[in-house]
């Protein structure tokens, strides 16, 4: 999740850098000054050339950030608030941490990306007019600009959810229905054929000869088939949820061990024969840490009589912890984001209870094949 870099912030949000980014910034200018611009404004120095790629493939990044930073602008003038955009391989993307609250949010939200980049598309396009009599280094970039900005604005368009063009898809049908799970149902499904039809476009192209194109469609398609499913799934879980609090499921038997039990003890007696896989760690009555199956998995069996649970529990201050009160939907994410799969529920300083990633799951199967 975390393989990108902020590199500055406009009105609150994070503009990162992810790491799978350079490979494409490197393919668009290799691309472009090694064999676009030569072949197409022969006779200049390689030099120029090279110089031509880097500075394109710099101005199309920007024009794509401005894309993404529309609709986060957008989003947060609707009251939805936007925590980061990020450029990655497949161009940029922004986290927008809440669905828009109505229709018509969500509408202007997807439309404004598409717009600017048509927008940007049309201002290259203006400058290479005005250049436009001689072949200068100039006239060939704008070119190219203008021609991927509106490039970008027609596949973002594509009426398949994530796109933009699903989501005006999506708020539209959500306008009429007034109904965002079954409208987000809709525009998902006609995501995923979408997604399908890029995979065999890509295998079409790469049967045809060209390895390269053919790979990168079908990869695509293959991004968006994951996106399309997935925004489904999250919208679903959302809605399941949300609303519900965390004392409503927790687990309250939590019996805390005491610190200086050996790990064979833990194993043997509680591990072994209990369906419980994590257990807070007492100092007296107090908590100072939990331990879980994954915290004892590396030790050595010839060690388990000699290690206390308390050399390899995680200690208390470096858990985070969440309140009864919370909703269930936000621990789901906090537990996501930080790859564990229990969190202690504490009240007024004191262990109330435990909450694990199983306890939400049987939850949601729950609800789910009672159709709720
Ligand atoms: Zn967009």
């Amino acid at each position: 999740m975390n393989n990108s870099f902020q590199i500055f912030k406009i009105s609150g949000i994070s503009i990162r850098i992810d790491y799978t980014w350079f490979i494409v910034f490197a393919l668009v200018a290799l691309s472009l000054g090694g064999n676009y611009f030569p072949k197409i404004y022969g006779g200049w120095p390689p030099e120029l050339y090279w110089a031509m790629g880097i500075v394109t493939a710099i101005l199309f990044f920007a024009s794509v950030l401005a894309h993404e930073l529309a609709h986060s602008l957008v989003s947060k003038a609707r009251g939805v608030p936007v925590e980061s955009i990020t450029l990655f391989i497949f161009g940029g993307v922004a986290r927008i941490t809440d669905e828009p609250k109505n229709a018509g949010s969500e509408f202007w939200m997807a439309l404004a990306g598409p717009a600017t980049s048509v927008g940007t598309g049309i201002v290259f396009w203006l400058i290479h007019l005005l250049v436009g009599k001689s072949r200068t280094p100039i006239y060939a970039l704008t070119a190219w600009l203008s021609y991927i900005n509106l490039l970008v604005a027609g596949f973002n368009l594509i009426p398949g959810f994530p796109l933009d063009g699903g989501r005006i898809l999506r708020a539209i049908i959500w306008q009429i229905t007034k109904d965002l799970k079954k409208s987000t149902r809709i525009a998902s499904v006609i995501g995923q054929i979408v997604a399908y039809l890029f995979i065999l476009w890509g295998i079409r192209v790469l049967i045809s000869g060209n390895l390269f194109n053919g790979i990168w469609i079908a990869f695509i398609g293959w991004f968006l088939l994951n996106a399309a499913s997935s925004s489904y799934r999250q919208l679903a879980m959302r809605e399941m949820l949300r609303g519900v609090k965390v004392r409503e499921i927790m687990v309250t038997d939590c019996h805390g061990l005491p610190k200086d039990m050996p790990v064979k003890e833990l194993i043997d007696e509680q591990i072994l024969y209990t369906t419980r896989r994590c257990f807070p760690v007492t100092d007296i009555d107090k908590i100072i840490g939990i331990i879980t199956l994954h915290n004892v998995k590396g030790i050595p069996k010839e060690e388990w009589e000699n290690t206390k649970i308390e050399s390899v529990m995680i200690p208390l201050e470096e858990l985070k912890t969440v309140h009864p009160d919370d909703d269930l939907y936000k621990v789901m994410r906090q537990m996501t984001e930080e790859g564990v799969n229990q969190l202690p529920v504490l009240e007024n300083g004191q262990l109330v209870g435990m909450i694990a990633r199983d306890n939400l799951l049987s939850f949601m199967n729950a609800r789910s094949e009672l159709g709720i």
